[in-house]
């Protein structure tokens, strides 16, 4: 008997560590359940209550027979048999089991941010000639490295209104592989009808490819047959705002082909999460259920207030939302609708006086990014959405006094809608 856990059980397939991970199928699907059940180790190395950090690069193995095999594919991370951290590392699996029972997918891949894990899919399948329609109203990056920098490999994209399920249709076209969407649009907070996006993917042979970031835990793409899910875990995963950090969950064949030596992008492109960050986030993981309730819970209440106010509000979990019973058919029970909203303060200076006021009274800051624990405002025209052009932006009714509210859930409602209001006061006297 070796003293290396993951060569024993290759070899025996009997394997000493087997007993520490706990292989639980919850009988009523949670994600929250799935998450905490799925895969989970229950001790770390020397038993303590955490898992361990495994930093190492490079893994050993005491017979040199396991390395030839491990180099031919025949055993792998499924076996334990770790070789080289680029190409998977053990808090990085451990986190990526976690992940993908929170999506319900086969497994998911941690990478070093959400563009690297966007980009990874995208380049793992797409090949000049090929076409990809996609939601317009995306990430500001993703929208441009469809438009600006794959045509350059010869792959081109047709934009289409996220909630425009007819547009998809008539964007398709033979050389289309991908149909790409974000299940609650950034910035407009339009929510995509999967389960059409998927019918009309599949049946021209392209997969749906979702991106998942607004809205952990609330929507599970993969029960509306998405093919692949991304996230950037930079936000509501993490929740912290102090890692960045991404995640793809797909099939262990698309997984296998990413990660092929020869073929695969994971492995030639390298954009893996080191194994500090994989363990810090798996135990970040831990919480997420518990904030996204919080999250939901006080953006439900500043979007009926804001609303009862006469503003312009856009948040899924109204009913004056337009997909909003689209989203309440397709969310899982209990986390809500999510942390984010948007208000049209009307004009550039209005927003800017709201998000002005509202950081001096320390009832948010202006940042960019998403999923923090306290309040995080931007005007999307200004910021996370400048590079997509100004008449594409109206075009996707995007206008300058837009204003993308990420709601924390620190302090306490009340405390925090005083200050909300009076920024809020504060713009509309200003304009006069
Ligand atoms: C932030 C974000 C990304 C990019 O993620 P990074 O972690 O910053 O690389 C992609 N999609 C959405 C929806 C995002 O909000």
């Amino acid at each position: 008997m070796s003293n290396r856990p993951g060569e024993d059980a290759a070899i025996s397939a009997a394997s000493a560590d087997a007993e520490r991970v706990q292989v639980v199928q919850p009988r009523l699907w949670n994600p929250a359940q799935a998450i905490h059940d799925g895969v989970r180790r229950k001790f770390g190395e020397w038993g303590g209550v955490n898992e361990s950090i495994e930093p190492s690069t490079t893994f050993t193995t005491m017979r040199p027979e396991i390395m030839k095999d491990m180099f031919e594919g025949k055993v792998g991370v499924e076996n334990g048999c770790f070789l080289y951290a680029r190409h998977f590392a053990p808090n990085s699996l451990s986190l990526g089991l976690r992940l993908a029972a929170m999506e319900d997918m086969e497994i998911a891949y941690p990478t070093a941010s959400g563009m690297a894990a966007i980009t990874t899919v995208l380049l793992q399948l797409l090949s000049p000639n090929d076409h990809v329609v996609s939601g317009g109203a995306i990430y500001g990056g993703t929208h441009a490295l469809l438009e600006k920098f794959l045509p350059r490999f010869g792959i081109h994209t047709t934009f289409v209104r996220p909630s425009d399920t007819k547009g998809f249709e008539q964007a398709m076209t033979p050389q289309t592989k991908i149909v790409y969407v974000e299940t609650q649009a950034n910035p407009t907070m339009e929510i995509a009808d999967l389960l059409k996006l998927a019918e009309i993917a599949h049946a021209h042979g392209a997969l749906l490819v979702v991106d998942n970031t607004f809205t952990p835990l609330i929507f599970t793409p993969k029960h509306h047959e998405a093919d692949i899910v991304v996230h950037s875990t930079t936000k509501f995963i993490n929740g912290r705002s102090d890692a960045i950090g991404g995640a793809i969950s797909c099939s262990h064949e698309l997984l296998l082909k990413m990660m092929d030596l020869n073929t695969g992008t994971l492995m030639l492109t390298g954009p893996v999460m080191d194994s500090r960050n994989a363990h810090q986030l798996n135990m970040y993981l831990n919480d997420l259920p518990l904030r996204m309730k919080a999250h939901s819970e006080r953006t439900m209440t500043f979007a009926q207030r804001m609303e009862s106010m006469g503003l312009p509000v856009t948040y899924p979990g109204l009913p004056s939302h337009p997909q909003h019973q689209l989203a309440k058919n397709m969310k899982n029970p209990d986390y809500g609708y999510g942390g984010m909203m948007s208000v049209d303060l009307g004009n550039q200076d209005r927003a800017t006086a709201f998000v002005k006021e509202l950081q001096r009274l320390g009832g948010g800051l202006n940042a960019v990014s998403l999923g923090y624990f306290d309040t995080l405002v931007s005007i999307s025209g200004t910021s996370t959405s400048s590079e997509i052009d100004g008449a594409e932006r109206s075009a996707m009714g995007l206008s300058s006094g837009l204003t993308r509210l990420s709601i924390g859930y620190t302090g306490t409602t009340e405390s925090e809608w005083d200050k909300m209001q009076q920024a809020i006061e504060c713009a509309r006297r200003g304009s006069k």
